[in-house]
């Protein structure tokens, strides 16, 4: 699994009650690449990308632009540093979206053949419009492929199904493939039909299939990342170690920074209003994040754009992180 960095925006720690006073944060634009040993090259989200960049020269997206200090350069789009790693887009078959904000979605059109699948309900938010309902939403339709509707793999609740052992926390959820490689976890409240990722890694940071015997098989990791030496020279014992896998949970916008999980304290009204579509559901979800991680100690969660979590993952697994600097240069397929 590699995590992917398209651009980034700004805000006030305050607005996240982390701080009584302090400098704007950064945030980058997180999303993530998974790779499925049958279904090949997977996407969660794609961060901002082309399209988000020209939406925000003009009118109302150009003064979210300046509010939040959005930015993303060429060299950081999503189709720009999967090249840079030898994947192509038109080869990324599927996208899970976890909420359709721009910063999660500015990408999308870079990925012509890739199948999108998205909470039901935040489809039908989407299709609903409303012009002050979407912008209140944070929904930018021009962000969307003009094919979307036929691309669509829809999430529906009635076809959640409970989650195995380790993901009792968040409830049911969507087994992606059948395989229980991927599972896809309802967390409401920061937007309807948010949605978040769960899978499990390697050592290497590789994420695996159902079995583990199956790690070695073809299709397994066509993008290698630097860790898979940490098995070099290894013994069995520690080749066993090197397979043993630890649960990741893509998080999206459920929180923005790590401080929040271990932090109870309530967001401040405006942000609340600005960024919560419920808080209630919010806050429940953030209840289920937490009591995940009281059962999972050794899990990653990481939520699409907490700068920190990003290095740590990177520190732990050199090399998964693709940036705009990897991508200077690199024409996109
Ligand atoms: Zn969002
Ligand atoms: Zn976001």
């Amino acid at each position: 699994m590699a995590l992917g960095v398209s651009g980034h925006s700004h805000a006030d720690p305050r607005h996240l009650g982390l701080a009584a006073q302090g400098a704007p944060m950064r945030f980058p634009a997180g999303w993530a690449l998974l790779q499925h040993p049958v279904h090949g090259a997977v996407l969660f989200d794609c961060g901002y990308g082309a399209a988000a960049r020209t939406a925000m020269q003009r009118g109302l997206r150009r003064v979210y632009r300046q509010v939040i200090g959005a930015c993303c350069e060429v060299h950081e789009d999503p189709a720009r540093l999967l090249a840079a790693r030898g994947l192509r887009a038109e080869d990324i078959a599927l996208i899970v979206i976890s909420h359709f904000h721009p910063d999660h979605v500015g990408g999308l059109r870079e990925f012509g053949n890739a199948r999108l699948v998205v909470h039901g309900d935040g489809w039908r938010q989407v299709r609903r419009g409303g012009f002050l309902r979407l912008l209140h939403a944070q929904i930018w339709r021009e962000l969307l492929p003009a094919d979307i509707e036929q691309r669509l793999q829809l999430l529906e609740p009635s076809q959640a199904r409970a989650l195995p052992d380790g993901l009792e926390a968040f409830g049911a959820g969507w087994d992606l493939f059948g395989d229980g490689s991927v599972h896809v976890l309802d967390l409401p409240g920061h937007a309807l039909g948010q949605v978040g990722v769960a899978v499990c890694v390697d050592r290497a940071g590789d994420s695996s299939a159902a079995d583990p015997a199956d790690r070695s098989g073809p299709g397994s990791a066509a993008v290698q990342y630097d860790g898979a030496g940490e098995a070099a020279g290894a013994t069995e014992s520690s080749r066993a170690d090197a397979r043993a896998s630890t649960r990741v949970v893509l998080a999206a916008d459920a929180f923005w920074r790590r401080e929040q999980l271990g932090d109870a304290r309530p967001l401040p009204w405006w942000t609340r209003l600005l960024a919560v579509h419920d808080s209630a559901a919010y806050e429940d979800t953030l209840s289920r994040l937490r009591a995940f991680r009281a059962a999972c100690p050794d899990a990653w969660i990481i939520p699409a754009h907490c700068a920190d979590t990003i290095a740590a993952w990177e520190h732990r697994h050199p090399a998964s992180v693709l940036r705009g600097d990897d991508a200077r240069g690199a024409s996109p397929a």
